[in-house]
């Protein structure tokens, strides 16, 4: 019997696991994918809002300000690609400057530090490829930008080393109350639980369903994003976000943490969830949008296409609460569900502790995680790696340096991988300008060789995303 179940390992699920690991609890975490981070948490804008944008007086904005000021010593603990870059909100016109003026106000009531309204000339001195059509902008230094797998997987590694345990491909199929405990009944067979955490993002309503009334309705809603080559890198120093209206926060343009630009999300409102793919018409409207704000963006730089899906509801706020006994809906997270996702993780703990939860602290949890990451070491450094691993020697993804080394770190990880993409969210094989092309077969040996499996059965990303797909000998002449 698990004292706590927590169901999906977004974000949000597994800063809720990481947090409960620190405590004397039997914990288990229960995603229906074949990894974690396989929701909105792997496609989404990557930033860290500094959250002036939601209503004051919400969890909303409570847990974006203090998720905010969390990230950057989780980040530093944890070694996630983190950097405080800050933020501006572009007005094009008088009225947009309005929104400018309440969004500073909310900003203010929401606890956000260092905001400050600028003119036109001040964003264009901080963003020399800024439009010469902007007239003023709300400046947040405290936003930044971060890996959100990494920061995803970052938490499910540690809660897994603190002892937490993960069962992947276990999709929670139906939940029944006996006695003082849950029966989850999973693809992976059922499992039994005192408490139950509901993070399974737009699968979330339906969870709540299973143990309580329908009290909101999840509204999919889908971004479209391209992802920019390092040689476009330089065009924004900051977030720059376009002023928000009715569908969200606008098209943005940002630096990553890689080192790249990312250009988007439309938003447009989906009836399959699951259908995580991109369109032409979201891709113009996304190219017309960011060219407001960065008309010298130049898409012919461009390495990827993605889409990620929100899980937005009918209420405007995170549906975050206890739904039945002994139950805690972490659900509806939408943005800024990134920025907030260790603030909900001590709301969950609250909750729980509300439900009558015992909390016994473990004398010495693990809260660090170290990763070697070769192309960021000084000479020396990289030097030493290779004398202790000489598979630190060997480069197998040219285009970000990622070494065999790297991926066979990840291999062996707490969370091992078992697809070409589990590795890339790891590793960081395959994320450049070749997007794989040239590594890719290298690191399907790899994983091959090091997971004991038939080259056959190694996916590139999801269930069924065979890459191998028939044995062919060829015949060699004599
Ligand atoms: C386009 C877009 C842009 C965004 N930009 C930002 C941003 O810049 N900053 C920000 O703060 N936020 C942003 N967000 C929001 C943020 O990404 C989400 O709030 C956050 O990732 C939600 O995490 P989650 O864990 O709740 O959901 P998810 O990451 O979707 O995780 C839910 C998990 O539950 C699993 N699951 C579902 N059903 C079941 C089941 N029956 N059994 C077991 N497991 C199940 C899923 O497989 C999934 O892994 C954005 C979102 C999108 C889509």
């Amino acid at each position: 019997m698990y004292d706590v179940a927590v169901i999906g390992c977004g974000v949000i699920g597994a800063a809720a696991a990481f947090e409960l690991s620190k405590y004397q609890l039997r914990v288990l975490v229960l995603e229906r994918e074949n990894d974690v981070a396989m929701g909105a948490s792997r496609a989404n804008s990557a930033i860290i809002h500094a959250g002036y944008d939601p209503k004051p007086g919400t969890l909303m904005a409570r847990l974006n300000v203090l998720g905010n000021e969390m990230a950057e010593g989780l980040c530093r603990d944890l070694s996630v690609p983190f950097q405080r870059v800050g933020s501006l909100v572009l007005a094009f016109s008088e009225e947009e400057m309005e929104t400018v003026r309440e969004l500073y106000d909310r900003g203010e009531k929401n606890g956000v530090p260092g905001q400050r309204i600028l003119t036109g000339e001040q964003v264009r001195e901080m963003e020399p490829e800024a439009s010469e059509k902007v007239v003023g902008a709300l400046y947040a230094p405290s936003a930044g930008i971060i890996n959100p797998w990494d920061y995803t997987l970052a938490f499910a590694e540690t809660a897994v080393r603190n002892g937490a345990e993960i069962r992947l491909n276990a999709a929670v199929e139906g939940i029944e109350r006996q006695g003082d405990h849950y029966l989850l009944h999973t693809a992976a067979g059922d499992v039994e639980a005192k408490y139950v955490v509901n993070a399974a993002g737009v699968e979330s309503g339906r969870i709540h369903e299973m143990v309580a009334e329908k009290t909101f309705t999840i509204l999919p809603n889908r971004g479209e994003y391209y992802l920019m080559d390092k040689c476009e890198g330089g065009r924004a120093r900051h977030v720059l976000f376009q002023c928000p209206n009715k569908d969200g926060k606008g098209v943005l343009v940002a630096p990553t943490t890689g080192g790249n630009l990312i250009v988007g999300p439309n938003a447009e409102g989906v009836t399959d969830a699951h259908r995580v793919n991109n369109t032409a018409a979201g891709m113009a409207f996304v190219q017309k949008k960011a060219a407001l704000s960065v008309p010298g963006l130049n898409f012919r730089n461009s390495i990827r296409n993605f889409a990620g899906i929100r899980a937005n509801s009918d209420k405007d706020e995170f549906q975050i609460g206890v739904a039945a006994e002994n139950f805690i809906d972490l659900a509806g997270i939408k943005s800024p569900g990134l920025s907030s996702a260790p603030a909900i993780a001590l709301e969950c703990v609250e909750l729980l502790k509300q439900c009558g939860l015992h909390f016994e602290p473990k004398a010495n949890p693990v809260t660090t995680r170290k990763k070697v990451r070769f192309r960021k070491l000084n000479d020396e450094e990289k030097q030493a790696a290779i004398r202790e691993n000489p598979l630190y020697g060997r480069v197998i993804c040219r285009c970000e340096t990622i070494t065999e080394g790297e991926i066979v770190d990840a291999i062996h990880s707490p969370i091992p991988p078992c697809s070409l993409d589990g590795v890339k969210r790891r590793a960081g094989t395959g994320m450049g300008r070749c997007q794989g092309g040239f590594c890719g077969p290298r690191v399907l040996d790899i994983l091959a060789r090091e997971l004991k499996r038939n080259p056959m059965d190694i996916l590139q990303d999801g269930e069924g995303s065979n890459i191998l797909l028939s044995e062919t000998k060829r015949e060699v002449e004599a």
